[in-house]
């Protein structure tokens, strides 16, 4: 077994970005990956022609200029924005809230007249301690019983009341008829999927799949000088400090002909609905073709046997997750990175960008 500078565990958005970068800088890199495809939660299948998103929808979205430049060396971007809608009680809604969907909602026809509604509708607070009041000093009631109420606690599996605001905060709401989900400069689907774009980024990179770090640790670690580990924190160090929380996710998946609903993604927000939303994949490529991949996603308890999907970033969580990260700062060997090391909710734009940078900090 040869030596290597780096052994990146885990071959999802850090550790591809990171290995490649280092590649390219002359380093030996080796990737264990114990799933069977590269990837990580951004893989896709390919379904009769129709790229699947197996972990979820994931929609590229950034404003960071050297992110948005580097993904495109390794894919063409199509033109897919994301515009999800909402459906409650069997009426269907513009999302997230703009113009339209106040429009649907209350009849208002003018930004003057939205504006008025919702300051009438809000529940004033200067310091909204959780999600709910958050919520509600934004949009009030209505709205909040609506559009969020309901999903989230399907979600989090958790009272939005015990959730903090940031989880939703990233959701706009607007007074125009822009129904963009996102703010940012750049967005799309890469053409082909995303497993494309791995097989791409990981061209001369050596990969072992189907490798768990953790059936033989003691000879992964003898094999490379650091350790770059994107798997969960607390499972790294043995859950020394006690486990921390995930949430999971379960996806029931149906080939049909035609077009089921005519849009990429319909949050159903009502909490007796089991699933959170149901994802037709073929409309992330802009294309129609006769059959249709469509997903139902439904929010799951985790337990060690599932995949992690989200951190769940409340307090306890975020105070046992500092105890691990302090006991990683005393590790030479150790360099963490991702979504479940970092333990924060990363889209896959501000992981490369962290990996980017990971790999700038070690190489000066
Ligand atoms: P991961 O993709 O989780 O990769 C970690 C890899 O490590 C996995 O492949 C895992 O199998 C492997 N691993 C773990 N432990 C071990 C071990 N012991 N041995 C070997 N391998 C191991 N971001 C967006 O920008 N836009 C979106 O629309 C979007 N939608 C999302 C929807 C869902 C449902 C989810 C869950 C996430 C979404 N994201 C989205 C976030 C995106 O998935 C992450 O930003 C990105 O995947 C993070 O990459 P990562 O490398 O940190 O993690
Ligand atoms: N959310 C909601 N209703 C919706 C969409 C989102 O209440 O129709 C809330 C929910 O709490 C969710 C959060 O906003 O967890 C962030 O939503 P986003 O779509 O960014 O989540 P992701 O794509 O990461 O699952």
């Amino acid at each position: 077994m040869s030596h290597y500078d780096f052994l990146v565990v885990g071959c999802g958005m850090f550790g591809a970005t990171f290995a490649r970068q280092m590649a390219e800088r002359g380093r030996k890199v080796l990737i264990i990956e114990k799933r069977p495809h590269p990837g990580g939660n951004c893989y896709t299948e390919d379904l009769e022609n129709i790229q699947v998103h197996k972990y979820g929808p994931h929609i590229f979205h950034t404003g960071i200029d050297r992110v948005w430049k580097y993904v495109n060396r390794f894919a063409e971007f199509n033109a897919f924005i994301n515009r999800p809608k909402v459906r409650y009680q069997n009426k269907l809604y513009s999302f997230p809230i703009n113009l339209m969907t106040l429009y649907q909602l209350w009849g208002t026809q003018s930004p003057d007249e939205a504006k008025k509604k919702l300051e009438e509708a809000v529940v004033e607070n200067n310091d909204p301690r959780h999600l709910e009041d958050w919520i509600l000093s934004r949009v009030g009631r209505e709205i909040y019983e609506v559009f969020f109420k309901g999903y989230t606690k399907k979600q989090w599996g958790k009272d939005p009341k015990e959730l903090p605001a940031s989880i939703i905060q990233r959701v706009p709401v607007r007074l125009n008829f822009n129904d963009n989900y996102y703010n940012d400069k750049y967005q799309g689907i890469p053409v082909g999927g995303y497993t494309k774009l791995f097989e791409k980024m990981l061209e001369g990179v050596e990969v072992k799949l189907n490798t768990d770090y953790f059936a033989n640790r003691q000879y992964w670690d003898s094999a490379a000088d650091t350790i770059v580990y994107t798997g969960k924190i607390d499972e790294y160090f043995n859950y020394k400090f006690g486990e921390l929380e995930y949430r999971g996710l379960r996806f029931e998946s149906k080939l049909m002909e035609g077009d089921y609903q005519g849009n990429a993604v319909i949050n159903y927000t009502e909490e007796q609905v089991p699933y959170t939303r149901i994802i037709e994949h073929k409309h992330f490529e802009l294309r129609n073709t006769d059959k249709t991949a469509v997903t139902w996603e439904y929010p799951d308890n985790y337990d060690k046997s599932k995949i992690p999907y989200y951190p769940v970033n409340v307090e306890r969580n975020n105070q046992l997750y500092n105890l691990y990260r302090q006991e990683a700062a005393r590790q030479k060997k150790l360099i963490l990175g991702g979504r479940l090391a970092a333990y924060a909710y990363l889209d896959m734009d501000q992981t490369i960008d962290a990996a980017l940078t990971t790999c700038e900090r070690i190489s000066t």
